[in-house]
């Protein structure tokens, strides 16, 4: 029997992917500032707040904003103690602020039971905004627990090494079903660990490294030559637009008019510029019908896109220089310019007010000019 022959069946045994898998990830394991040092006992605190601040976010980009979330509030109860206001401001640029809401929620949950966070998936489900894949993973990685969290990096490598020819959404069942049976009772964490950073490092999405890869003797797709042919695409469907106009009232002090979104519902309680609601995008009405009041409104040239979930956003933005405005009416509130990347806009907010402010500057330095 040849090496390679031998090395596959031994590879294919139900065992040795796992030890194969968490001898890789001994030797070429990534370092995340918010993982135990090998040997240590993870921080539950830490590990719950990586993954809810990991969702829909790469760890690139989260890792500044763990550092500074641990830094503020580095126990659970001091994130308690913090207002709402603070904690969304501190994920201001990161989006998807119902998790800025349900951080707060459950830190203060955690906190009212004495700042222990339960030790099993079904205890950690019943925490405020934490869903099946958290659950999962803080179970795993912070307690030992022998379950198998699945994201993205995840699905991709049980999809792979499977050659599973349903498109992820469809293969979502069978491949928690997959990732469940090859996790060992040994380091459950760790290997759910390994998996992740397998994704992220090895089996990438584009150009996936199968010659460093240690489950490559067992791998369906690379097998087949079509590593990167997996998880089939579901064909994507195409998002509405929708459409909205937002007013930048700016005094002469610099400061500009803002209100808060209410709490539930898309970018709750984020700040943002007055202006009308959202809507499909030819039924929006991007005059100056959302204006706060009147004054000599502006309307920039192009418009403030964004992308969200379920649909795209076009944002017609309007400026208008108020040297005497009207007082707030109805809970907005003037900005300074300084606090305006800390204070809780969310990015398209963020997007509006910077093409504002140049937009009235280049008009100001025209004006002198003339
Ligand atoms: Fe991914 Fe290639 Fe490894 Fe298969 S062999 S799991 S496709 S990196």
């Amino acid at each position: 029997m040849n090496d390679s022959v031998a090395l596959r069946r031994d590879a294919l045994k139900p065992r040795a992917l796992p030890r194969r898998l968490l001898a890789w990830w001994d030797a070429f394991r990534r370092e995340l500032p918010w993982r135990a040092a090998a040997g240590e006992t993870p921080d539950p605190y830490r590990v719950w707040l990586s993954e809810v601040l990991l969702q829909q976010t790469g760890a690139a980009t989260a890792a500044p904003y763990f550092e500074r979330f641990v830094k503020r509030w580095p126990r659970v109860e001091a994130l308690a103690a913090a207002s709402l206001d603070e904690v969304i401001a501190a994920f201001a640029g990161l989006g998807y602020y119902a998790r800025a809401r349900n951080l707060h929620a459950c830190a203060r949950e955690v906190a009212r039971r004495g700042g222990e966070f339960p030790r099993d998936e079904a205890g950690l489900r019943a925490l405020p905004g934490v869903g099946a894949y958290t659950a999962a993973a803080v179970a795993a990685i912070a307690f030992g627990a022998r379950t198998a969290p699945v994201d993205g990096n995840v699905a991709r490598v049980i999809a792979r090494l499977y050659a599973l020819e349903a498109p992820l959404a469809a293969a979502r069942r069978e491949i928690g079903d997959k990732a469940a049976a090859l996790t060992p009772a040994g380091r459950p964490g760790d290997f759910a660990q390994a998996l992740m950073d397998l994704g992220a490092t090895v089996c990438r999405p584009r150009g996936p490294d199968c010659s460093a890869c240690p489950l490559r003797p067992a791998c369906a797709a690379a097998a087949r030559g079509e590593a990167e042919a997996y998880p089939r695409r579901a064909r994507a469907k195409a998002k509405p637009t929708r459409a909205g106009a937002a007013f930048f009232a700016r005094r002469a002090d610099g400061a500009f008019l803002a209100r808060r979104r209410p709490p539930g519902g898309l970018l709750g309680a984020t700040l943002e510029l007055p202006g009308g609601a959202w809507e499909a995008a030819e039924r929006a009405d991007l005059g100056l019908a959302g204006a706060p009041f009147p004054a000599r409104w502006r309307r920039l040239p192009g418009a403030v896109e964004q992308a969200f979930t379920h649909f795209a956003l076009r944002l017609t933005v309007y400026a208008a220089e108020v040297g005497a405005a009207p007082p707030p009416s109805g809970g907005e509130i003037w900005v300074a310019p300084e606090d305006a990347a800390a204070a809780g806009f969310s990015s398209v907010m963020l997007k509006a007010i910077a093409q504002a402010g140049r937009f009235l500057a280049s008009e100001a330095g025209a004006a002198r000019r003339g």
